[in-house]
């Protein structure tokens, strides 16, 4: 559990290179791939949500009749399902990680907790400034266009995919939830990065250089408004509501883990499972590279894939030289 003080000090740096995942490996491993989408891929957080998805269907979603007309009713039972789940997950990781401390800074990527007195957040305080901005902010445009899409399917708009009539389908719209959220992610990040978007919406979440569970979906309304728009493909792909719920659980649950700011979480002595997002927690260090995810390696194809180690980071370096010294020139 303890680390000695000078690793203390520069926080945890996972010793592998960031590799892309083996689905595009080329000469092609089918069977490293399919081994990658069937476990290392969803074990076990992608079940987790898949799960909860399915509980919150059966048990914690209105009725199709209820819904087939929008009312502010159901609407906020929607959200006050979304904000309970938000509160277990990102709370319940706080106060383990965070309140607890129960595994001190073992395999913590930043060497700080977080900020308590930093005039940046609101109420001075970086956890309270989070909390505030992905529940207030988050869960609520989150549920909302999770509501609208919901209607749309209730009110009889969009046909629903029976998962009796067409489990292939519905197994193949689950894996298409992660492909399509981490390739949507990818790009309305990037919009988010110009300059005139960064200054107006984007730069709230990177006040959190050091990020915690709550630090994932701590966003400006307008950030907000684009991040969650990966609903909008079922408004014209039909699927089961199933599918829609875990979209949301995907895009609003998972990166509460991903910015735990820990690569694994302990929970029976050094026994856990894989947490934090090395390869996302090194964007909020640096700004300028690993836009998207691993999942969708859309930063691969456009040069600005930081794999972590030093001769990745130097050819970053220069590349952010050649685009500054080629702006200068125009
Ligand atoms: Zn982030
Ligand atoms: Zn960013």
């Amino acid at each position: 559990m303890s680390q000695n003080p000078s690793s203390r000090l520069r926080g945890y740096h996972p010793p592998e290179p960031i590799e892309v995942p083996p689905l595009y490996a080329w000469p092609p491993r089918p069977v490293a791939a399919i081994r990658w989408l069937a476990t290392q891929m969803l074990v076990p957080w992608g079940f987790i949500f898949l799960g909860l998805a399915i509980v919150s269907w059966l048990f914690f979603t209105p009725s199709m009749e209820s819904m087939s007309t929008l009312s502010a009713g159901w609407i906020g039972l929607v959200w006050l399902r979304n904000a309970v789940l938000l509160g277990l997950v990102a709370g319940g990781l706080h106060w383990w990680l965070y309140m607890r401390r129960a595994q001190d800074r073992t395999r913590k990527f930043n060497a700080h907790w977080l900020a308590t007195d930093d005039r940046k957040f609101l109420w001075r305080n970086q956890a309270r400034d989070n909390v505030f901005w992905s529940v207030v902010s988050g869960c609520t445009i989150w549920s909302l266009y999770e509501s609208v899409t919901l209607w749309l399917y209730a009110s009889g708009r969009m046909p629903v995919m029976p998962v009796a009539e067409t489990p292939v389908y519905f197994g193949v719209m689950i894996w298409a939830v992660f492909f399509w959220s981490t390739f949507h992610f990818y790009f309305v990040h990037r919009a988010l990065h110009w300059p005139p978007l960064y200054n107006l919406a984007h730069e709230l979440h990177h006040r959190n250089v050091n990020t915690g569970p709550w630090t994932g979906i701590s966003m400006h309304p307008v950030e907000h408004l684009l991040y969650f728009s990966v609903f909008m493909l079922w408004w014209i792909v039909p699927v089961h509501p199933i599918i829609i719920i875990l979209t949301g659980f995907f895009q609003g649950l998972s990166p509460a883990v991903s910015h735990s700011g820990f690569e694994r979480l302990q929970l029976v002595g050094t026994a856990g499972v894989g947490a934090g997002d090395h390869f996302h927690h090194l964007h909020h260090k640096h700004f300028n590279f690993n836009y998207g995810n691993t999942t969708a390696p859309v930063d691969k194809l456009f040069g600005s894939w930081h794999d972590g180690t030093a001769e990745s980071m130097a050819r970053m370096k220069e590349r952010l030289r050649s685009l500054r010294s080629r702006r200068l020139a125009s």
